[in-house]
């Protein structure tokens, strides 16, 4: 007996000696490059900027609703705003209001870099109009931050990155690298004028691109648990996208005598059943290697000890994680019922019953497994399931040891040395998807700060940047170029 006890106990110390050098031998996988100077950004730059957002370049839901004289006149304006860019950079429009702008390298050897923005926006619902601070489409500027829609997605990219090439076009820079901008203009309804037909025309030239940037990410200040510096994340990774509609018709009649089941009652049990058996939880790769990059940086011991091992921590790391809906949206592929429509008068019971349901999978579980999942799960034939019209797999995770995310990387350092940088897997979807035939190498993150209070404001109420902060994001983009392109200044 005293025999077993022993080899348990020292069983048990090994275990705990493994945990406790594994955490001890965590590494920081931060690079730090020396701080660069922190070069002036004009004013003008600024007032560019909040001129941008007066020009409510807005997608609807109905294209009826679409204005193109909008568009046509944002065109305008970037044309005369940027005049080097658009004397000294070969502009290609796509479908009318997509922009391409080529930057031509000196080395043809080496691959192209694309960096993409969107220069449409959401509307703003009439009855919140009194609400924002200042008009959503007035581009104020007070209290020392630039006010309106599009401030933080995603004028920021297209006017950050047009600012930082005009800026580096002033200094007669020439890069070795070919570098494109491309701005889509329908990325809030899918991105299939813009970003899918820019990608059909790069590819049309054979554009075989390094690493493509988009939004999806930023800087997080206090946003990821256990962590007290604010933290940069770039999206390695995006969910994948699928509606199913599902429907079904069964007898109706007078709700005076109604059939023991009726299409109300079936559809309604298989949304139940829908939602009371969820996805599987997993670690997918972008989480995995969040874990790897931010899990060194964690301010507490026990959250470094559980990143550190965690396939002895999986489950804590998980339970912990999902208590939260957005760190739940981390760890599985996610159910949401959206539209649930039946009946028309309160006396009749109605023949039809549908609902439509949207997820959003993890890399790793594609399409077909969730029509799957979901025909298993529901296990009534009566009910026929359909899939919605945009539908998008989720892409695989792209490499945090590529050019580009050490490019990314280092350029995040050196304009902003304090914050920690991670990859991580992007929950909603970016245009940035319809770019995999032209590279594995795909990045989202813009340089703003990301807090509790701001992340409300994302296709919300009060829109806002702080001048500094959009100051920050054209040296960011300048310096990305400069890192990317490999110049010869
Ligand atoms: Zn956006």
């Amino acid at each position: 007996m005293k025999k077993i006890l022993v080899t348990v106990l020292i069983l048990f110390l090994v275990f705990v000696a493994y945990v406790v050098v594994n955490t001890f031998t965590f590494s920081s996988k931060q690079i730090q490059p020396d701080p660069v100077e922190k070069i002036a950004v004009p004013e003008t730059a600024v007032g560019n900027f909040s001129r941008s957002l007066t020009y409510p370049t807005v997608s609807h839901e109905d294209p009826a609703d679409f204005d193109p004289e909008v568009f046509y006149a944002f065109r305008e304006f970037l044309k005369e705003t940027y005049p080097l860019s658009d004397s000294l950079l070969e502009l290609t429009y796509i479908n009318e209001f997509s922009m391409i702008y080529k930057w031509q390298g000196s080395d043809p050897s080496l691959k192209p870099v694309i960096l993409m923005g969107h220069i449409d926006v959401v509307p703003v619902p009439e009855e919140d109009l009194d609400k924002w601070s200042a008009p959503p489409f007035s581009g104020k500027i007070m209290d020392g931050k630039i006010w309106g829609r599009g401030a933080i997605d995603d004028k920021i990219s297209v006017i950050g990155n047009l600012e930082a090439v005009e800026m580096l076009l002033g200094e007669n820079y020439s890069p070795r690298r070919t570098v494109y901008l491309c701005f889509g203009h329908d990325e809030e309804i899918g991105g299939y004028q813009g970003a899918v037909a820019i990608v059909q025309h790069l590819k049309d030239q054979n554009v075989s691109a390094e690493f493509v940037l988009d939004e999806g990410f930023a800087i997080t200040r206090g946003m990821v648990p256990g962590m007290e510096r604010d933290m940069a994340l770039i999206g390695t990774a995006e969910k994948g996208f699928l509606t199913l509609e599902m429907s079904i018709t069964l007898e109706g009649g007078h709700s005076s005598m109604p059939a023991r089941e009726t299409a109300v009652d079936v559809m309604a049990r298989a949304v139940v059943k829908l939602k009371d058996n969820p996805f599987p939880s997993e670690l997918s790769q972008p989480v995995q290697d969040f874990m790897a990059y931010a899990g060194p940086e964690m301010s507490t011991f026990v959250s470094r000890m559980a990143f550190a091992n965690p396939g002895i921590f999986r489950s804590l790391i998980i339970n912990n994680l999902q208590q939260e809906p957005s760190g739940n949206a981390l760890v599985r592929t996610t159910t949401s019922p959206t539209i649930f429509r039946a009946g028309i008068k309160d006396n009749i019971i109605p023949t039809q019953a549908r609902a439509t349901v949207n997820f959003r999978t993890l890399p790793g579980t594609s399409i077909a497994d969730v029509r799957d999942y979901v025909t298993r799960t529901i296990d009534d034939e009566r009910i026929l399931i359909k899939e919605g019209p945009f539908n998008s797999e989720a892409p695989g995770s792209s490499s945090v040891r590529s050019f580009g995310y050490e490019t990314i990387h280092v350029s995040i350092k050196e304009i902003f040395p304090h914050v920690a940088v991670a990859p991580n897997l992007v929950l909603g979807a970016t245009d940035s998807r319809h770019y995999y035939p032209l590279t594995d190498d795909i990045y989202r993150f813009v340089p703003f700060y990301l807090d509790k209070d701001n992340i409300k404001t994302f296709h919300g109420i009060d829109e806002h940047i702080a001048v500094e902060d959009f100051k920050d994001a054209v040296r960011f983009y300048r310096q990305l170029i400069l890192n990317a392109s490999v110049g010869n200044e």
